[in-house]
């Protein structure tokens, strides 16, 4: 579709193209596409007015002064001195290994161990800067083995979505994943030892280095043939092999230093280490090697104690060692930690390249020239100035875009600027917008481009004299020249056919089979209509929405009814001929819900009993969308239908399906064909709604497979939303379906839209991924674009940045508000670039890069074997850390893993994403359920990423009832788990509310008033309401956490030990999941050996 066809005077995104011939998608990092005939390159005078001038009134702070970009090398500002380079005495210190040990209670055996093989520093927060950049965790992971983590894992049902109807009863059966294929099953990889390294000690240290070798820890298996790794010099193997559950077992002459670690449980503040505290050890990046000095102990291996660990380790016989959970850089650590930094103070946006809060930290922002976090996130705020040094470092250069981002009521909207009938101001060579990178000169006569240059005439009316800086005067008066985001009024030049647009339509197309009757669906839906219909979004201070409402239900045949306010009844009129769909009536179809009221509430009483003795279970589908889509032609308007259907849909018909689920190609070459569509006819179909502005979203009610993959090309391809109940019944389901309903009607969309990137000379975007239609290689269209819908778009270069002039974005939307009002909104957001590849690797943001790379596997699935996309995946990761060690990190051994201090959770948040069920489906995850999730999670935006891909894990009992704020979570794993407390899980799909066995008697009673555990019900989706503070501090949790997610979480109460537990289990994602996934601390060892192999 073209918004702007019949070339308009100004064509809105008409600016002529780079010379380029498509974009590469052929692999991660791959060659950045060819270089575009180079254009003159102009240095753009960079951020400098957001940020030299006073603030604009109200403004409570002023922006930081200009000058370097933040932390941008390793003369980094006082506060930094002490994470300096390894190699420059630099100390890194960590909390004891006395601090450490302290585990939940547990109901594993070896809850704990002294040994502390990670070294990562605490960031110390700079006021408007990135982490600092040489904190490095670290870990020797060298010549240490693994034993297989062996023991009998629960079997954890990978069904995650909808009722869990049926549980896996695959119970010790471990599904080859191929993921570690090579290894014999039921074996943890052949890999990593931790090693801690040696560093000085601190002068009062109390606690001797005593914990320096690892000793085998238990009874062992034999070990196997391929779990042998390689050896550091000095290395052998000293005691029995072990077989232990997530175990590493090592041999004994490791050079190890105990407590050298910064990344265990949630201690004190992280700047505040002394060495006074004895179990804080100093440690000299530089000065370590794989084999300390004496090692007390050596040799003895302790095999077969059992209960090693327990005891924080005071300077006597030394307890057997193993790569310790704690020890390993801990989610839940970094996301306290920059809640505690940075949580406080609002992140204004003046300063170029800052890296903003992480998005679980809770923050105001303040928008001085920069777009707000909540419209953009990048995968890094500082750009490799040359496609070498990107190429190099692997490391995606990625934004992800939420154009329309709903705003806390703190934070105000993006004004609206009127320019009148001149419309507003742009480049006349790339077409970009006004914004406060344009540099005035000449008196204020003219502007110089900061995209591509061009030197552009000021126009007569927007003249204005420049003050003593350069800079005009009318600045501050004007969004434009000094905020991040704002909108222009588009003229009718950014209208279709050069005219404004209708207000756009609604139209409810309720599958009305007998599967919908027969759950109760149609009634419910209904029935909530009626009231519904009153919250349709309106614009501003408008009394009533602009938009008009329509209603069709089908079977196989489809039914529409006029219901104009002159008429007493609506009246019905059917199509039949659903192979060249029509719309049998224009005037009384789409009307204004107040005029015609009550023949709307005669409609929605009837439908329900007119269909009540139905015996028809066929349905089509594609013609429905069809009629919806000519409707809107037809009234010249842009909108939305909601589809509200039940089956796969037989009946003939164009887009007739057949039932094509086919399990055993789980893990085979063909297994991509389960995610595309089964034939083209939807493509076509949504192609022409796009053209119209017809967004689709579609509710989903199946009771068996409907093939997800080929009913959701539409809403996909139209920026809709897909929604799913399996097995609806009112009953159960009626809160989770009428809370996303109400939701989805009422959400702000903007209608007919196009969405473009530009960028500044040097770089540009190549690739796009998300819920919309592409018909060139650079205009995104979007039927619909709603506040929770992201784009997420991935940069090249095609030609050499500037340092000191830096890397801009412009966003533009062009779309239709819901009042039919046109409009451009424009994000601008400035980055660095730099020539060092240590200024890449501090000030990137992991959560961002995940996201990218979790929607470039799941789209990779569609066109590659699974495994392929999941080996490219670890590939790619690898080669991003092993550019960081190689190049950042002083010479250490090359036994040692160092992770760049913002990338330190990048390998466990990787592996979520691997064993994610598209990636690795469990025993009783759907074709449609993955289908499903794979289309979520394209349009998600980088919050959203992050809790489904790590959940959230919150002890509900551990905190006094009286502290009613949310409780610290603490890690999605088995071992924190602790039977006498009760837990709270969600990943913003799922909710669940886990109750330990032990749990006491009162606390069963104040929260589901039963006496005993064992009158809980399992399965539970409603806790009672019961009058005394537990009960009402869990409910308003859930309330609370249900409020932050954009669907509807459905709560299922998990006894411990029961089945149900299963289901639960599966979202334990730093434990080896059933269907074949690493665990967290066996994938650190493996992504260690892939990076000591591109190292050698
Ligand atoms: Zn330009």
């Amino acid at each position: 579709m073209n918004v702007n066809q019949s070339a308009p005077p100004v064509p809105p995104f008409g600016q002529p193209q780079p010379v380029y011939p498509g974009y590469h998608q052929s692999s991660y990092g791959g060659q950045p596409g060819s270089t575009a005939a180079p254009t003159p390159y102009g240095a753009y005078n960079g951020p400098v007015p957001g940020y030299q001038q006073t603030p604009p009134p109200g403004m409570s702070r002023a922006p930081p002064s200009s000058g370097a970009p933040p932390a941008s090398t390793a003369q980094a500002p006082g506060g930094q001195a002490a994470h300096g380079q390894f190699g420059q005495g630099d100390v890194q210190n960590g909390p004891s290994s006395t601090v450490q040990m302290q585990r939940l209670p547990g109901s594993q055996p070896f809850g704990s161990a002294p040994l502390v093989p990670v070294v990562s520093q605490p960031a110390v927060l700079q006021p408007y800067g990135p982490p600092p950049t040489s904190a490095q965790v670290t870990a020797q992971l060298a010549g240490m083995h693994i034993s297989g983590a062996v023991a009998p894992v629960p079997p954890t049902s990978g069904l995650g979505y909808g009722p869990p109807t049926s549980l896996a009863s695959a119970s010790g059966s471990f599904p080859n994943s191929g993921l570690y294929g090579s290894y014999p099953q039921g074996q943890a990889p052949p890999l990593g030892q931790a090693q801690g390294h040696p560093g000085a000690q601190p002068p009062q240290r109390s606690v001797p280095p005593q914990a320096s070798s690892f000793t085998p820890s238990a009874s062992g298996g034999p070990r196997m043939p391929s779990m042998t790794g390689p050896l550091l010099p000095g290395q052998s193997f000293g005691g029995p092999p072990v077989s232990q559950p997530n175990h590493i077992s090592s041999p004994p002459p490791q050079a190890l230093t105990p407590g050298t670690q910064m990344s265990g449980p949630p201690g004190p503040p992280p700047p505040m280490h002394s060495s006074q505290q004895p179990g804080y050890q100093l440690q000299q990046n530089g000065s370590f090697g794989p084999v300390r000095g004496p090692q007390p102990n050596y040799g003895s291996p302790y095999p077969g104690t059992a209960t090693f660990g327990s005891q924080p380790g005071p300077p006597q016989p030394l307890p057997p060692k193993r790569l310790d959970p704690d020890a390993i850089p801990s989610p839940i650590q970094v996301i306290e930690d920059d809640r505690n930094n940075r949580g406080s103070e609002p992140f204004i946006t003046g300063v170029r390249g800052q890296v903003p809060p992480l998005v679980t930290t809770n923050f105001l922002v303040k928008d001085q020239g920069n777009a707000s976090p909540r419209y953009i996130r990048c995968t890094s705020y500082n750009i490799p100035c040359t496609s070498d040094m990107a190429k190099q470092a692997q490391v995606p250069l990625a934004a992800v875009i939420k154009p329309l981002a709903r705003l806390p009521p703190e934070e105000a909207s993006p004004y609206v600027v009127d320019h009148g009938e001149s419309g507003p101001l742009r480049c006349n060579r790339c077409k970009a917008y006004m914004c406060p990178f344009m540099q005035f000169i000449e008196g204020g006569r003219r502007f110089q481009c900061c995209f591509c240059s061009c030197i552009n005439d000021v126009p007569p009316q927007y003249f204005q004299h420049l003050d003593h800086t350069g800079k005009r005067v009318d600045a501050y008066d004007r969004p434009e020249l000094s905020l991040g985001s704002y909108e222009f009024l588009a003229t009718v030049d950014y209208c279709k056919n050069n005219k404004f647009p209708s207000p756009p339509a609604f139209i409810f197309m309720i599958d009305v089979s007998y599967n919908a009757i027969r759950s109760g669906l149609v009634r419910l839906l209904c029935e909530e209509l009626k009231s519904l219909l009153d919250f349709l979004p309106r614009e501003g201070g408008a009394e009533e929405s602009a938009i008009r409402v329509g209603f069709v239900t089908y079977n196989k045949v489809l039914h529409f009814y006029n219901v104009k306010s002159s008429l007493a009844q609506p009246q019905m009129m059917v199509v039949s001929d659903v192979g060249d769909m029509f719309v049998p009536l224009l005037d009384g179809f789409l009307v204004n819900v107040n005029e015609s009221r009550a023949v709307i509430t005669s409609l929605l009483d009837q439908i329900p009993e007119m269909f009540a003795d139905t015996r028809e279970t066929e349905t089509v589908f594609a013609p429905v969308i069809q009629a919806g889509m000519e409707a809107l032609k037809a009234a010249e308007c842009a909108g939305k239908l909601f589809l509200f259907h039940t089956s796969l849909p037989i009946a003939e018909a164009p887009g007739k399906l057949k039932n094509r689920d086919d399990r055993k190609l789980i893990n085979t070459d063909k297994e991509k064909t389960l995610f595309q569509p089964q034939t083209g006819v939807y493509q076509t179909l949504a192609k022409e709604c796009v053209a119209q502005g017809c967004c689709v979203d579609l509710f989903l009610f199946p009771n068996q497979y409907v093939d997800v993959a080929t009913l959701s090309v539409v809403p996909q391809l139209t920026g809709g939303s897909v929604y799913k109940y399996a097995c609806f019944q009112v009953e159960n389901d009626q809160e989770r379906f009428l809370s996303d309903l109400r939701r989805d009607v009422q959400k702000v969309v903007g209608f007919d839209a196009v969405m473009r990137v530009r960028t500044s000379t040097g770089i540009r975007a190549v690739d796009f991924f998300g819920a919309f239609y592409m018909s060139n290689t650079t205009d995104v269209e979007l039927a619909g674009l709603d506040g929770d819908k992201t784009v997420t778009v991935e940069f090249k270069h095609d030609d050499r940045l500037n340092e000191e002039s830096g890397a801009l974005l412009q966003c533009a939307l062009l779309y239709t508000s819901c009042a039919g009002q046109r409009r451009l909104r424009i994000h601008n957001l400035a980055l660095n670039c730099c020539t060092q590849l240590a200024d890449l690797y501090r000030n990137c943001e992991t959560d961002t890069l995940i996201n990218y790379m979790a929607k470039f596997a799941y789209r990779g699935v569609l066109n590659s074997p699974v495994k392929t996309v999941r080996d490219t995946l670890i590939t790619q990761c690898a080669q991003i850390l092993a550019c960081y060690r190689k190049n950042c990190a002083s010479p250490s051994s090359a036994g040692q893993l160092i992770l760049p201090e913002c990338m330190k959770l990048l390998p466990v948040y990787l592996n979520c994403v691997l064993k994610s069920d598209v990636l690795q489906p469990g025993a009783e995850v759907t074709t449609d359920d993955r289908a499903y999730v794979r289309q979520l999670v394209t349009s998600m935006d980088v919050a959203e990423t992050n809790v489904f891909f790590y959940p959230r894990l919150l002890p509900l009992t551990k905190s006094p009832i009286e502290n009613t704020t949310e409780p610290p979570a603490v890690r999605a794993s088995e071992e924190r788990l602790s039977n006498g407390d009760i837990y709270l899980l969600e990943n913003g799909l799922n909710l669940f509310l886990w109750v330990g066995a032990s749990v006491q008697q009162g606390v069963v009673q104040s929260l589901f008033g039963v006496s005993s555990f064992s009158q809980i019900t399992s399965g539970l989706s409603v806790l009672p309401v019961l009058d005394n503070l537990l009960s009402k501090k869990v409910r308003g949790l859930i309330d609370g956490l249900r409020a932050q997610r954009s669907r509807y979480m459905k709560l299922i109460v998990v006894k411990q030990e029961d089945k149900l537990e299963m289901l639960f289990k599966h979202f334990l994602v730093e434990d080896k999941s059933l269907s074949g996934g690493a665990s967290y601390v066996d994938f650190l060892c493996h992504m260690h050996k892939e990076i000591r192999q591109l190292l050698s």
